[in-house]
């Protein structure tokens, strides 16, 4: 009856665990301590998976999470200092909110992922002060928000279009770039009739790998930098003219190039270049509209033209020296020798996931990837440790969305160690990876183990080893074999192909294959150095 509902209590932690429910919150990725337990129990009561990580960089690089920042602080630091963190997080999310009561919390958590889901996806950060999270409140005073309607759609202005369209139209040499928009914006359809239709060279950025396979005959990733060099007119889908894309500039593009820039939000339209159009708008929409507009005149970029035949040469010769590298007999091997027999393996649907700084520049050149969001890597600023979190994300929905789909987590040895310890988690929840750790003794280049002796011969470690220098010989597939999982230490290509044949058969444990390669390995001779003022 009324008056015996009227005194039901609820924690805060239920409501928390309720309000996620509420807004399809399905995985939790978390660190427990007191009082997030509470939370992570409540949600699991609500059938929502709950994944205990072990590293906060780790965890924090994941759609939902939770960690115990406020508990140790509350006492100690009062509120003020909470109320700091929340500003300090606005600089780096799209929302940063404290709710002031737990009958806000529901409120709070539908603006949260609503913020991190429209617009430009990211991050949104969302303080509860820890007594809440215990604190018994009348259940009548809680109203749930419905779940947030999806992102909406919205599409480029009519007159941008028809102009986009007639730039392209007399382009010389075009080029379209796939970025991670493209990829976010679910626009792979739309973007592979656009490439085939009118028979442009397309490049992928990193996370924009798959969108259009990169096996397909019009993708010129094999010919970056030339592509990017000698095109004058460039569409950008959703990538930013950042570092990784050198900031539009030449001498990396020509100075007069012509960007049409495609992205969601307005005000990255312009940065570093002054684009000749820009399209507002969601990447699938605003590339019907391109499509719908030059199906007006009957027209393709001819396939016989200098500029393919430039890119197609040029592929070819980058192709062929890759391969020269990769069938180098030496041992220990390089870079290259190690991808191309880990991609003569690789399962067609696998989500590749990689960081580390050659390990993941010379593999996204060699790694193929043929699904659209596929591919996860350090990413715009280049943040190591993020890898095992991201394989351990990808790895937990593909369980429970399609069994049997492995994610290959290629990292550096230097970047492995940033979140090694993510492997007990990876055992715990017995997870469908296969972590390859691309080991050269160091961070960039490393030293073998006569040096190593040599030189600690007469002197302290901290004295003379380099900075950039780790252990010789470490033997990280022991971290997978102190977890139940298969750990494998490989010095041969056939001794690599042979563990990554019996990684991919046994789907009942996760494995570390630890390649042992070249300490001073590096990528193949480049016409550009990275941000070099010099070169700039
Ligand atoms: P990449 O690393 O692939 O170059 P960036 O992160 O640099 O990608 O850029 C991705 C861009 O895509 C961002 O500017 C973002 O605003 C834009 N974007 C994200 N989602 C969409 C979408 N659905 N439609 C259009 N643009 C999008
Ligand atoms: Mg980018």
């Amino acid at each position: 009856n009324f008056a015996e509902r009227s005194e039901e209590q609820v924690s805060g932690a239920k409501v928390i665990a309720q309000a996620l429910k509420t807004q399809d919150v399905e995985y939790i990725f978390g660190i427990v301590g007191i009082p997030v337990t509470e939370i992570a129990i409540a949600a699991q009561q609500l059938g929502i998976k709950y994944i205990g990580m072990r590293n906060e960089q780790a965890a924090r690089s994941l759609p939902c999470c939770f960690w115990p920042r406020s508990h140790p602080c509350l006492g100690r630091y009062g509120k003020c200092k909470h109320e700091l963190l929340v500003e300090a997080c606005r600089l780096y999310t799209k929302f940063s909110a404290r709710p002031s009561s737990i009958e806000a919390i529901p409120f709070v958590i539908e603006k949260a992922v609503r913020s991190s889901i429209y617009g430009r996806p990211g991050a949104c950060y969302v303080d509860i002060p820890a007594d809440f999270v215990n604190l018994q409140v009348n259940v009548n005073s809680i109203k749930y928000m419905e779940r947030c309607m999806s992102p909406p759609i919205s599409m480029a202005e009519t007159s941008a279009v028809c102009t986009a369209a007639s730039v392209i139209r007399n382009a010389k040499q075009p080029l379209l770039i796939i970025g991670k928009g493209a990829a976010y914006a679910h626009a792979e359809e739309s973007i592979k009739k656009l490439v085939e239709q009118y028979k442009l060279p397309f490049l992928p950025t990193p996370m924009g790998k798959g969108v259009v396979p990169d096996n397909h005959p019009y993708c010129v990733g094999a010919a970056r930098s030339r592509a990017l060099q000698f095109a004058d007119v460039i569409v950008l889908f959703g990538a930013r003219l950042n570092w990784i894309l050198h900031f539009g500039l030449p001498p990396r593009y020509q100075p007069d190039v012509k960007f049409i820039q495609v992205d969601i939000c307005a005000e990255e339209l312009g940065n570093n270049v002054k684009p000749a159009v820009t399209l507002l708008g969601n990447i699938h929409a605003v590339t019907k509209q391109l499509l719908e507009e030059l199906d007006k005149t009957p027209w393709q970029y001819p396939p016989e033209s200098k500029w393919w035949k430039t890119l197609r040469e040029k592929m070819k010769s980058n192709e062929a020296a890759s391969k020269e590298l990769a069938s180098k007999k030496s041992l220990p091997m390089n870079y290259y020798t190690v991808f191309y027999h880990v991609q003569e393996q690789l399962p067609r649907d696998c989500f590749v996931v990689s960081e580390g700084a050659n390990t993941m520049d010379i593999g996204r050149t060699v790694l193929q990837n043929y699904l659209p969001r596929h591919r996860l890597d350090a990413g715009t600023f280049g943040t190591m440790g993020v890898g095992l979190g991201f394989a351990i994300a990808a790895a937990v929905v593909a369980k429970d969305r399609s069994p049997g789909q492995w994610i290959i987590c290629v990292e550096g040895d230097s970047a492995f160690g940033f979140s090694g310890m993510e492997v007990e988690t990876i055992c715990r929840y017995n997870l469908p990876i296969i972590l390859l750790v691309v080991n050269n003794n160091g961070i960039y280049q490393g030293f073998d183990t006569d040096t190593w002796k040599e030189m600690l011969k007469f002197q302290d470690a901290t004295a003379v080893v380099p900075p950039m220098c780790l252990l010789p010989n470490s033997h990280y597939e022991q971290v997978m074999t102190a977890f139940g999982g298969k750990g494998y230490f490989v010095q041969t290509p056939e001794e690599l192909q042979k563990s990554l044949r019996q990684s991919l058969a046994d789907t009942t444990k996760p494995s570390l294959i630890n390649i042992m390669i070249e300490p001073q390995a590096t990528r193949k001779a480049q016409d550009f150095h990275w941000l070099t003022r010099s070169n700039m």
